[in-house]
């Protein structure tokens, strides 16, 4: 998806969820769909802050989650680490460096038709296959 299409999913789904479109939430949605970093709240709120000096961080962080209820960014859940977001809504799965966190995308077709087991299967209803490779980045490695 670019940028374009991005925020043409964005006014459909506001209109759809009834969710105002104002200036300000145009400005964080956009700020995340270039952001490739999978930022937290606080990550936008000190880029959103710059253009909207009056915004608070309740408001960034209340505008996110209301993004991730309406299925335009994912949450990616931290391990006891800050809420991170993530606008790439297709199908994917992540690199996790574990000393600076950094996330990085990649995708892989027979990961994406990654098996589940049948015990799984019969007890959880799966949405979403999301595998997580863990390491060291290349700074970090060297
Ligand atoms: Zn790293
Ligand atoms: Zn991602």
């Amino acid at each position: 998806m670019n940028i374009e299409q991005s925020m043409a999913l964005f006014r459909e789904k506001c209109n759809q969820h009834g969710l105002k479109i104002t200036p300000q939430r145009t400005a964080i949605f956009e700020e995340m769909v270039r952001a490739k970093d999978h930022p937290s709240t606080d990550d936008l709120y000190q880029r959103i802050v710059r253009i909207f000096p009056n915004i608070s961080f309740d408001t960034v962080y209340r505008t996110l989650l209301s993004f991730s209820q309406m299925g335009i960014v994912n949450v990616v859940e931290g391990y006891g680490e800050k809420k991170r977001f993530d606008p790439n809504i297709e199908t994917h799965h992540h690199f996790r460096c574990m000393k600076c966190y950094e996330i990085i995308d990649f995708s892989s077709e027979s990961l994406d038709c990654i098996e589940i087991p049948q015990e799984l299967q019969n007890r959880f209803k799966i949405v979403n296959k999301r595998v997580v490779l863990e390491g060291l980045c290349d700074k970090c490695s060297k």
